[in-house]
């Protein structure tokens, strides 16, 4: 017997799990999430886990801020497992270049409702003593920031959207999506064909691959990232915040009691996902580690414990792609975070769940990161994190 379901959503990371999740908790149950492996095997299970409010355009600053209700309140936005929010506050360092630009940012951000302002160099060695700032530095302070569990939440999400009706099928990968009389008619899987109204793209780094079954091209590229993690003294460093260091070049956060991740968004590699090295390399360790402790000197005397490499999946422009797709009724798309998606995920699940049950996403203004944008030429400015956290 063929089966059949209203929605179908492709792929499980941070992503797919949210758009089930909003799907089902509007009352759209006739929900089935596909994964090709595991929950989080993509982007979100390498993914650093940073909350920060910190962006450029005020699309991103929007999905952030709006995020970062539910991360903070999860249990009572979701009800099901944990997503590991944990409060840091972050901190965000400028050198004389990146001045102007953060001052833009600020002002955007504030205008937007994000607790967020300047502050001095001694306010800001109060928070935090371990760190080494210039005269000439400006620091800007985000009290209500942090970082989380991008798997933890993925699990969160579909176990409440199974518990409202919606089921998730693990290790299937989609084939294809039949596509009949420019309409969504069904997802093919190994010696299956699922009937659906709605087929939901959330493929992460795959999203090219996968676009390609069906003739579409976008322009998104898959990148590698490494971080790695250090075990601090605590009598030297018992506590930093999060921070990007616009200077030095790196982001990073404390992990648990005594751990710092730390990486760097911008030294960018191309990757096919069927096929790179997910391991940590030296140079990147020693120059990352040789940036943070001009931050942060005592972390010089840390110790290393391991590091990893993840992908990004890129656009043009580095803002994501959320939109019903083009001349295909029931074919939506959702990828295209780079190194920020994570944090945006509560928000763009929410807006997905919109776009495909009321023809329009409503709670927040994205028309700037429609797909036509590319063929239009109306490209969103670049993040000017691009520097640290792409
Ligand atoms: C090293 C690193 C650090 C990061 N740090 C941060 C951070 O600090 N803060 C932040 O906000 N963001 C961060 N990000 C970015 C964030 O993790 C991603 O933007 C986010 O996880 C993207 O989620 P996604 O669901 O779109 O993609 P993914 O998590 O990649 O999920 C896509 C899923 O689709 C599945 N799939 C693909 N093809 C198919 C198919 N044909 N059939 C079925 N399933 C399929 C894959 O297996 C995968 O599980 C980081 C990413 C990396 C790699």
């Amino acid at each position: 017997m063929t089966r059949s379901f209203d929605h179908v959503v492709i792929g499980g990371g941070v992503m797919g799990a949210s758009i089930l999740f909003h799907l089902a908790k509007r009352g759209a149950r006739s929900a089935l999430l596909l994964e090709q492996s595991t929950l989080g095997f993509g982007s979100t299970g390498r993914s650093s886990g940073v909350i920060r409010m910190h962006y450029s355009t005020e699309v991103n600053t929007r999905l952030s801020w709006e995020s970062l209700n539910v991360w903070r309140n999860w249990s009572e936005h979701v009800g099901e497992g944990d997503a590991g929010w944990t409060h840091t506050g972050f901190m965000i360092f400028s050198d004389e270049d990146y001045r102007p630009t953060l001052e833009a940012n600020i002002a955007m951000q504030q205008s937007c409702g994000v607790n967020v302002s300047l502050i001095s160099r001694e306010e800001a060695l109060e928070i935090a003593p371990a760190f080494t700032i210039g005269e000439d530095e400006a620091v800007a302070y985000e009290p209500e920031s942090g970082y989380g569990d991008p798997s933890g939440a993925a699990l969160g999400w579909v176990t409440a959207a199974r518990a409202l009706g919606a089921q998730v099928e693990l290790e299937t990968p989609v084939q294809t999506v039949e596509i009949e009389n420019d309409r969504v008619n069904a997802v093919i899987i190994d010696g299956e064909r699922i009937q659906c109204g709605t087929a939901i793209i959330a493929t992460g780094p795959w999203s090219s691959k996968f676009l390609a079954t069906i003739g579409v091209s976008l322009p998104l590229k898959a990148t590698r990232h490494e971080v790695f993690i250090l075990k601090r003294d605590l009598e030297a460093i018992p506590f930093h915040p999060g921070g990007a260091d616009m200077a030095n070049l790196t982001y990073f956060r404390p992990e648990a009691a005594d751990l710092t991740l730390v990486g760097n968004g911008n030294v960018v590699h191309d990757a096919d996902p069927d096929n790179y090295d997910s391991g940590a390399s030296m140079d990147y360790l020693y120059d990352v580690w040789s940036r943070l402790a001009a931050r942060m000197p005592q972390i010089e005397a840390a110790e290393y414990t391991h590091g990893y490499a993840g992908l990004y999946t890129e656009t043009p422009d580095s803002h994501p792609i959320i939109d019903a797709i083009e001349g295909i009724e029931g074919l939506y798309i959702c990828t295209g975070f780079s190194g920020h998606g994570y944090k945006l995920s509560p928000a763009v699940g929410r807006l997905m769940a919109e776009l495909i049950l009321d023809g329009e996403a409503s709670s927040i203004d994205i028309w700037s990161l429609r797909m036509s944008r590319f063929r239009e030429g109306d490209l969103n400015s670049p993040q000017t994190t691009f520097r640290v956290m792409v």
